[in-house]
This record gives structure tokens, C-alpha cells and sequence, in this order.
């Protein structure tokens, strides 16, 4: 099958690490009977210097009209651009696997999935000031909540059947009081084991004892806080790959951001990119039955674990190789992999 891809690039980092992950996705086409036709789109703080604007139309639509899409991280204009595709194109769940992998130090083991609501919350943007007090609205309806709660539990039940709704119920009773309600009320009856925790609770159970997390659920924002600190536990943000998904597109990104202290160094941990690039693959291969792309993420998936064992790593996770170097040694791996079966 021949894929329509969609890549931005991003900025800082983001053409480092998307080079990188390219040439890995490169070694796919060359070794198995699977093809993409990549399209590049503008997107981000360089976008809106030279075009005017962060997130142009043509990317909306470049992103509408191909079969999966992936992008590197964005600058200032993020909530000009990846919070505005998300709203745009209804990718409701935010899907962000934190797992600890042998070969770089991390804080604690942990194997977890953190699924996030990712269109409503304080996230939605609705701010005013007036008169000095600023005012942010933070919506939470019954629709995303049972929609997003119904994505936790599909990937519940192919996991440890476990489910942590995390919340703060008992301060925001109305809006965490709704999402807390639905979510329990979705997945009560399909078999699961439902706890949940408050927010803080939870930011301190993950440091003290990560292990014992499976699927998080959790509204926008505490989303976005959590998965940063679930990736830093697992071995830092450079490892973090991230899905955002709707009915109708789906979108791939690193967790981080775009990292300016380092970009242009050549120093840029590219496995958050090719991460994000083996769940893309994951994602057409279970959305079109394809178990080409299935084993193209299966096979990205295997020697990232093994190379991360093996030391193939950039200095922020105690390596001494440039982002090139992991890339060429992944599409390397990748290669070989599917070559000896
Ligand atoms: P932004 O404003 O775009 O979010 P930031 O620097 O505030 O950028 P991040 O980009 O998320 O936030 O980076 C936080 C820290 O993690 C930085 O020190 C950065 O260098 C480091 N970092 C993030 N991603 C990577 C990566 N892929 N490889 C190496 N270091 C990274």
C-alpha cells in the first residue's frame, strides 16, 4: 500500500529530529512492501515569520487529505498551532506513552499510558481581561469526557485492564464533578479496574511508585503536566512520543518542545520523533488492516529497545552520537530487522 504522509518539521529541533525519523522511515519503504508519498507543510513560529501565520490553511487541509500526518515540536506559536489543530480537527484523545527502557537512567519503572482529553479544559483558550482581573473559562462536557473515557478503556483492555481517572473533584466539584462522574460511569461496566486520584495525589504517587500505573485518564491540562513528569521519570523527554486522535485524522508529535537551547547543535535526541513516527505506523496499520505497517512499527519498536540497550544514544541520555548518527543507526537497525525476519 502507498500512504499519504503529511510532515511538519517545526522548529528548533523539530528538522534535526524529523531528518532523522525520515531516514528511519526511508529503511521501511526499502525494505518492505509499503510506500509514502511524504508532503512537507509550514507550521510553527518560522511559518508565521515568513507566511503570517503559524498554522496557513494548506496545512489544515495537507493534513485533512492524506492518510496519517506527523509533526516535530513548535516554539512560541504553539497555541496558535498545535492546540489549534487539535480544536480544528476534532483529535480528541492525546495519547502519550511514558515507559522506562533499559540503558538510560530514569527515576522509577514504569510501563503507563496516559490518554488525555485534548479539545476542552482551560485549553479551549476562552481568556479575558477586564479591569485587571483576568478570567479563563474551563469547559468540560459530558460528550468529550465519555468519548475520551471510551479511548482509555480500548487500550485498558489490551493492557493491564487497569484505569486510573485522575481529577480534583473535590474543589472543581461541577467541571472535575462531571468528568469524574461520566468517566467512571463509561468505564464501570467493561471489565476494568477503575481507582482514581486527585491530581497532587497523583503527582506524587507517579514519582513514588510509578510501576503501579496502567492507563491514565485525565481532562487537558493535568494531561499536559503529567505526561512531561511521567517522561521525565521514565528517562526524560527526549524518549516522549505522543498520538493525537480523531474519527476523521490523526496526528503524530513528540511530547517536548522545541528545545531552542540545543537546536542547530546536532545533539537533539531523535527517539521521541521516530517513537511518534512507530505509532504512526501502528495507528494505519490498525485503522486500515494493513500488516505491512503493523510490522513496520513492530519493527521500529524492537530496535529502538535494543539500540537504547546497546548505547546508540545522543548526550542527553549519557550518549556521545549527534542526532544524525542515531538516525543512521536506527534505519540501519530497522533494515536488518526486517531483513533476518
Ligand atoms: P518550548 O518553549 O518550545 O516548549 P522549552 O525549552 O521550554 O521549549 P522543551 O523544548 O520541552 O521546552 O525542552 C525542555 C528541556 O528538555 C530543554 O532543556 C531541552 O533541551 C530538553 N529537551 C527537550 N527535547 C529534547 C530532545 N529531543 N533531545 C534532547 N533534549 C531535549
Amino acid at each position: 500500500m502507498r500512504y499519504r504522509v503529511a510532515w511538519m518539521k517545526g522548529d528548533g529541533i523539530g528538522p534535526e529530529i524529523s531528518d532523522a525519523a525520515i531516514e528511519v522511515l526511508n529503511s521501511i519503504q526499502e525494505s518492505l512492501p509499503i510506500s509514502f508519498d511524504i508532503k512537507f507543510y509550514d507550521l510553527g513560529d518560522r511559518s508565521k515569520i515568513e507566511r503570517g501565520s503559524a498554522l496557513p490553511e494548506e496545512t489544515v487541509e495537507g493534513i485533512k487529505s492524506s492518510d496519517a500526518s506527523i509533526k516535530g515540536p513548535v516554539g512560541e506559536s504553539a497555541f496558535e498551532s498545535i492546540v489549534a489543530i487539535r480544536q480544528k480537527l476534532d483529535l480528541y484523545a492525546n495519547i502519550r506513552p511514558a515507559r522506562s527502557y533499559e540503558g538510560v537512567p530514569h527515576a522509577g519503572k514504569i510501563d503507563a499510558i496516559i490518554v488525555r482529553e485534548n479539545t476542552e479544559d482551560l485549553y479551549k483558550g476562552i481568556e479575558f481581561e477586564v479591569q485587571g482581573v483576568a478570567t479563563s473559562l474551563r469547559i468540560i462536557s459530558e460528550k468529550a469526557t465519555r468519548r475520551i473515557a471510551k479511548v482509555a478503556a480500548t487500550y485498558a483492555i489490551k493492557r493491564r485492564k487497569h484505569v486510573t481517572v485522575v481529577h480534583k473533584a473535590n474543589v472543581l466539584r461541577v467541571s472535575d464533578g462531571l468528568f469524574r462522574r461520566v468517566a467512571l460511569e463509561e468505564l464501570g461496566s467493561g471489565g476494568l479496574t477503575v481507582d482514581e486520584k486527585y491530581v497532587d495525589a497523583m503527582s506524587m504517587a507517579l514519582i513514588r511508585n510509578p510501576e503501579q500505573f496502567d492507563i491514565i485518564l485525565t481532562p487537558n491540562v493535568y494531561g499536559d503536566i503529567l505526561s512531561d513528569e511521567a517522561s521525565q521519570i521514565a528517562g526524560g523527554l527526549g524518549f516522549a512520543a505522543s498520538a493525537n486522535i480523531g474519527d476523521l485524522s490523526s496526528l503524530f508529535e513528540p511530547v517536548h518542545g522545541s528545545a531552542p537551547d540545543i537546536a542547530g547543535k546536532g545533539v537533539a535526541n531523535p527517539y521521541s520523533m521516530v517513537m511518534s513516527l512507530s505509532m504512526m505506523l501502528n495507528h494505519i496499520g490498525i485503522s486500515r488492516s494493513d500488516n505491512e505497517a503493523m510490522r513496520a512499527s513492530a519493527a521500529i519498536s524492537s530496535v529502538v529497545e535494543k539500540s537504547i540497550k546497546g548505547g546508540i544514544l545522543t548526550p542527553d541520555a549519557g550518549g556521545r552520537l549527534t542526532t544524525k548518527e542515531v538516525g543512521r543507526e536506527l534505519a540501519k537497525g530497522v533494515k536488518e530487522f526486517v531483513q533476518t525476519g
